[in-house]
């Protein structure tokens, strides 16, 4: 008899279970398992869940038949991950630093994660009232640490050492398909004519009923379905069981996140000129069956939803499938609906805001076929779609794509990777493109293509740029200049609809004056310096210069150089002391905690119920609304001022979306910017609409400081509950990577972290800024593997590529 063996990724997150196990598989399971399933098996002392990334006849050379276990069991009758998604998870866990199993746990939907129940079991004998009072008379309980007393606990930890109890662990599938009642209905016509001649004169739905099954024979319906369509009560169908006219069975439901929405068919539009050249040359690569990246480079409003729509469409055409990612996309249910306008029902939706539940329902319609556009967040990568003929990153610049901890992956990273597996084209999308996108598109290792006007013939608004110094200038604390007063009241006279963003990014994490602007920067890297209020200092987070708070502002003199902040609810409520008349919506975190509050605001706004739609980032993307005729940025600085060299970049990136809101359609837009730094070149240059420019000159300051895309950058963080271990530890890791790098790399701190201290942790990082990847990359290996050794003396290190916050 041959053996067959299986090489499983145990779930077990840690550098020596980093790699596949062999196991035996048992003769009953020869014929289920194969690579892709989840299965449970032992591992140590216990069961844990196991994915299988391979099967093999032949046992491995490096493992010995002897100490072969055996797969305990199939979780699945079917695999989950295919080939392509096994793949990728080896590459991404090579290249982000991470566990396998933290990669393959995070493509599979949550419900496919295994749950670990704990028992615990009687073995001998013990006191009567330890059996009654803590078994409940019962061999086997669960075993719930916070159920026990405390004295509870010691006693079952006494029976523990005693070998009384036993602990058992039992792999639990989370996977739970929802079903509904349902009906099938007989095909016996003979039975059913003759019920019908028997029937009562007056039993009048009972007739209703009994012609709808004759003129359905066979089919299933399902109860809610039947009663709605054929108003009967319960009492009816509980008859219609008795006399065998139906049986009840329980079918599977698919929830359905978006059965609230209403959705209104939407119509191709005809593509103008630009827009119809990008259509061609995204389609003839298409029809190549060639991977190629393309950079679609266009203004807001310029129509490159338009785009992305009829390429799919031409690619669905052809039997292909369509992969849509958008930053979180429960931010912008407008482009929901845009989508399932075009494609209605073979279009799945993938966000973090659907339950378990309705992910999971939607996952295994993506995985049958079902739905074969998904459109969906960040994860949404991730979708098991086969046959991909498109993949789609819509503001591919937006930073949520990059996962912040771990496994840190870059969704726009993986889905070129999807692009090149499956040799399609991959449509990267921006008014404002990531400096490091617009780089490879100008080395032709992405294809530009540019739109430059706005569609359907609406005008860029006019933006003007106000200098929030002379507004304080007066001692008036205020969040409204003038100008943007004036535009105000105009608005409302009109009644044309405005929004307002007030900046929430960076707040307060700085210092800076409110008479001249000035910010103070560290002398080092030129970078806006991090207040810290338990040190009472300022410190630079990438090289650690550090110093005290200044009282009067170095530029100026003047005393009124402190942090800056102020929330929504304040500015709401100065909006409304000065605009009594105004009908504001207020849209932050706080308001749109409630799922679907944020689609109910922008629909009630949509319907034009509301004049102001007050809000901070999260309003500046994808909105889009006639007759918003004003947008007003009330604090445009914020980000400037984040120690992060990236800061230029992302307020021209916001001020760029957020002008975007304003005269989309017939209407002329206006634009008003408050800022204490009006003439930083990032705030001039989004005033003009220069995105072009702002690429030439960012490049420049990116160059000089050593920076992406002209650098790699790494970030490498240690935390330890002993501060100084935790300083030590990282000081030992940068010597020991300028040994090997030497004149190859610049390596910045170790420094303490601009959130120093989080949970008892002490944080520092080093900073990597290299040219050369491949050396990087096995250096960073090997101090990953060390590192596990270190851990069990309490550091914990974390290796982060391109990281995309130094906080
Ligand atoms: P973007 O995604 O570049 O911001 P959109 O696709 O949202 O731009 O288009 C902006 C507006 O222009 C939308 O209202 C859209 O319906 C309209 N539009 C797009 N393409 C065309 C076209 N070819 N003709 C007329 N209107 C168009
Ligand atoms: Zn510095």
């Amino acid at each position: 008899m041959t053996n067959t063996f299986a090489q499983i990724i145990v779930d077990v997150p840690a550098m020596q279970t980093n790699h596949p196990y062999t196991y035996l598989v048992p003769e009953h399971l020869k014929s289920v398992l194969a690579a892709g399933m989840r299965v449970e098996v032992p591992f140590g002392h216990r069961q844990v869940l196991g994915i299988i990334v391979g099967i093999s006849a032949q046992l491995p050379k490096d493992v010995s038949a002897s100490k072969l276990k055996a797969v305990t069991r199939a979780l699945d009758l079917a695999p989950v991950l295919n080939t392509e998604l096994l793949n990728l998870s080896r590459y991404l866990a090579e290249t982000t630093f991470a566990f396998r199993i933290s990669i393959l746990k995070t493509i599979l939907p949550n419900a496919l994660k295994a749950d670990y129940k704990h028992y615990i079991r009687l073995v001998d004998e013990v006191d009567n009232h330890i059996r009654t009072k803590i078994f409940k008379d019962l061999d086997e309980i669960p075993f719930n640490p916070q159920q026990f007393s405390d004295d509870e606990l010691v006693i079952l930890a006494r029976l523990r050492r005693h070998n009384q109890i036993e602990m058992r662990i039992e792999v639990q599938d989370r996977a739970k398909i929802k079903t509904a009642v349902a009906y099938q209905f007989s095909e016996d016509a003979e039975l059913l004519e003759n019920s019908l001649s028997e029937l009562k004169q007056n039993a009048k739905k009972q007739q209703q009923l009994l012609s709808f099954i004759m003129g359905h024979l066979g089919e299933t319906w399902s109860k809610h379905d039947l009663q709605q369509k054929l108003v009967i009560g319960d009492s009816v169908l509980k008859q219609a069981l008795n006399k065998e006219w139906l049986t009840k069975v329980q079918v599977e439901q698919l929830r359905d996140p978006l059965k609230a929405m209403t959705i209104d068919h939407v119509k191709a539009l005809t593509l103008n000129a630009e827009q119809q050249m990008a259509y061609e040359k995204i389609c003839h690569q298409f029809d190549q069956q060639r991977y190629q990246p393309f950079l679609l480079e266009g203004i807001t409003g310029s129509g490159k939803t338009e785009v992305y729509l009829q390429v799919a469409q031409h690619v669905l055409k052809n039997n292909k499938t369509v992969l849509f990612l958008v930053p979180e996309i429960a931010l912008t249910p407008q482009m929901v609906r845009r989508v399932k306008g075009r494609f209605g029902h073979q279009t799945a939706i993938l966000h973090s805001g659907l339950t378990d539940g309705e992910r999971y329902d939607e996952w295994r319609r993506i995985e049958r076929g079902e739905a074969t556009v998904v459109v969906g967040a960040r994860s949404a990568v991730f979708a098991p779609l086969s046959n991909i003929g498109l993949i789609i990153v819509d503001e591919e610049h937006e930073t949520t794509y990059k996962q912040n901890d771990n496994p840190r992956y870059h969704a726009r990273e993986v889905a070129l990777w999807r692009g090149r597996y499956h040799q399609i084209p991959v449509i990267l999308g921006s008014a404002t493109p990531a400096l490091e996108t617009r780089a490879r598109a100008q080395r032709g290792v992405y294809e530009l293509l540019r739109l430059t006007q706005r569609a359907g013939g609406a005008q860029l608004p006019h933006v003007e740029v106000i200098d929030m110094k002379e507004t304080l200038a007066s001692g008036e604390e205020t969040n409204f200049s003038d100008v943007l007063r004036e535009k105000l009241a105009q608005r409302l006279e009109n009644n044309e609809q405005t929004v307002l963003m007030l900046n929430r990014r960076g707040f307060s994490s700085f210092v800076m004056c409110r008479d001249c602007g000035y910010v103070p920067r560290d002398p080092n890297c030129n970078l806006a310096m991090t207040l810290h209020m338990d040190s009472h200092s300022l410190k630079c987070h990438y090289c650690g210069h550090e110093e005290s708070i200044p009282h009067t502002c170095p530029q100026c003199g003047s005393k009124r150089i402190r942090y800056y902040g102020t929330g929504t609810e304040k500015v709401e409520k100065e909006l409304l002391d000065l605009f009594p008349q105004a009908r504001v919506i207020r849209m932050d975190q706080d308001t749109t905690r409630k799922k679907g509050s944020m689609d109910r605001m922008l629909q009630q706004f949509g319907r034009h119920e509301a004049d102001i739609l007050l809000g901070t980032q999260m309003i500046a993307k994808g909105l889009d609304f006639p007759d918003v005729t004003l947008v007003g940025v009330l604090n445009a600085d914020t980000a400037l001022g984040l120690p992060d060299f990236h800061a230029s970049e992302r307020t021209f990136q916001l001020l760029t979306q957020v002008s975007g809101r304003a005269g989309r359609a017939q209407k002329q837009g206006e634009v008003v910017v408050q800022s204490f730094n009006p003439q930083h070149y990032a705030i001039q240059l989004a005033k003009n609409h220069d995105y072009p420019g702002f690429y030439q000159r960012e490049m420049a300051v990116r160059h000089a400081g050593r920076y992406s895309p002209y650098y790699f950058i790494a970030q490498i963080q240690a935390s330890h509950q002993d501060e100084n271990q935790a300083s030590i530890q990282l000081t030992k890791v940068a010597q020991w990577l300028k040994k090997h790098l030497q004149q190859q790399a610049v390596i910045l701190g170790p420094t303490p972290k601009p959130i120093a201290k989080m949970r008892n942790r002490y944080y520092f990082q080093i900073i990597l800024k290299y040219k050369d990847q491949q050396l990087v990359d096995n250096l960073l290996h090997v101090l990953q593997d060390n590192a596990q050794k270190v851990t069990k003396k309490g550091l914990q290190l974390s290796i982060d590529k391109e990281p995309i916050s130094f906080m």
